[in-house]
């Protein structure tokens, strides 16, 4: 054994456990493969706080600080199923938090292909810092209010909003591309999980997915 908790051993019970955790994951939300490859190889460890690490492959949210959370592992999953993340998708994110849904993304899309924005500055700077260190230093993170999206590097075939939203914002409409998707927790203490197809008009083709609790939208 080793006092180091990142040490060889404690990688080992870790692999096991998020084997576990996705197959478990996959199964509960009937998730491609892909999907459950992409939940298999992502160390959900790394971007929790230390305190935190030995319930990181517990299909639960998790605090990461700044009164922010985790999504559970589940949520993670049926919404990159929903999205239909493809490699090569660009792909904009709202609400990087402590970046590992990002990073499940990126798994998914390629991580040069990950656009994420997030309201507070240090999980920014966390975040941005564990995506490197763990390979996917090509996620892009800025700080800033994500309800305008990220204009220059639009268009996107894909945006996702990790916080409860009263609606899509505009900008995040206009900046995905006609026949992109859209996928966010829409309302206020209770949201629905909507889905959006964008038309060739610009409307929206929603899709209604359930009841869910996300933290709220900042700014
Ligand atoms: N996807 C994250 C989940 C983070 S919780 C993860 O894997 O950890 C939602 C995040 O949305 C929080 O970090 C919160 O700070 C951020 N957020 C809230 N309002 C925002 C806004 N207006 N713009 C960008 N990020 C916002």
């Amino acid at each position: 054994m080793t006092d180091d908790p990142t040490g060889p051993d404690d990688a080992d019970e870790f692999a096991s456990a998020r084997e576990r955790m996705a197959d478990a994951v996959a199964r509960q939300t009937d998730a491609s493969d892909r999907v459950r490859r992409a939940l298999a190889a992502v160390p959900r460890h790394e971007f929790v706080p230390p305190g935190r690490r030995t319930a990181a492959y517990e299909d639960r949210p998790l605090p990461i600080g700044d009164g922010q959370t985790i999504s559970a592992p589940h949520m993670v999953a049926i919404m990159a199923d929903l999205l239909d993340l493809e490699p090569g998708d660009e792909v904009l994110e709202i609400g990087t938090g402590c970046g590992y849904h990002a990073a499940v993304t990126a798994a998914l899309v390629g991580d040069g292909n990950v656009y994420s924005v997030e309201y507070g500055a240090d999980l920014a700077e966390r975040a941005r810092e564990t995506l490197a260190d763990l390979g996917y230093g090509g996620v892009s993170v800025r700080t800033g209010d994500g309800r305008e999206g990220w204009p220059e590097r639009a268009p996107f075939d894909a945006a996702y909003v990790t916080c409860a939203a009263p609606s899509f914002p505009d900008p995040v409409v206009e900046q995905v591309r006609t026949g992109g998707r859209l996928l966010a927790p829409i309302g206020s203490a209770r949201q629905t999980l909507v889905f959006a197809y964008k038309r060739e008009d610009g409307s929206l083709d929603r899709e209604d997915h359930g009841a869910v609790r996300f933290v709220p939208l900042r700014g």
